[in-house]
């Protein structure tokens, strides 16, 4: 099995690793001032939200908006981590499906990858295929 060179992987580590203490710190930095946020709001009077509906239903819209964030952020930083694991055991940049070497452009665009270009539009097709087939049911 074709797999990457060690200085390819190499580059790929650090290249991972820095995303990851950014994203990493990002995170840190973001629940810091969320905790910071709190602890003012604890401060201010509790009656207020009922006083202001809309300004609770907006504070609402933007807690579950950085909840999202926050979620989406998560799984980038676990994909991240899973990348760093496949380098350790050098099977990273290789397709899962068919085993093939995932071209560096590819991989440079998506570090986090685990499929080729062509297993992953097989894999969409199928769900579309699946969901079409699904709502034909219905
Ligand atoms: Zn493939």
């Amino acid at each position: 099995m074709e797999t990457l060179s060690k200085s390819e992987l190499e580059r790929f580590k650090e290249f991972i690793t820095e995303k990851y203490n950014t994203l990493l710190e990002e995170l840190r930095y973001r629940e810091e001032s969320s905790i910071m946020e709190n602890q003012r709001e604890t401060g201010s009077e509790l009656s207020s939200y009922a006083n202001h509906p809309a300004e609770a239903a907006s504070d609402y819209a933007n807690l579950t908006m950085n909840l999202n964030l926050a979620e989406r952020d998560s799984k980038y930083l676990v994909q991240l981590e899973d990348a760093l694991d496949r380098i350790e055991k050098g099977t990273y940049g290789i397709c899962t499906v068919c085993k093939k070497l995932i071209p560096m452009v590819r991989l440079e665009a998506v570090p986090t990858t685990t499929k080729c270009v062509e297993c992953k539009n097989e894999a969409k097709k199928r769900e579309q295929h699946e969901e079409a087939k699904h709502n034909a049911q219905q």
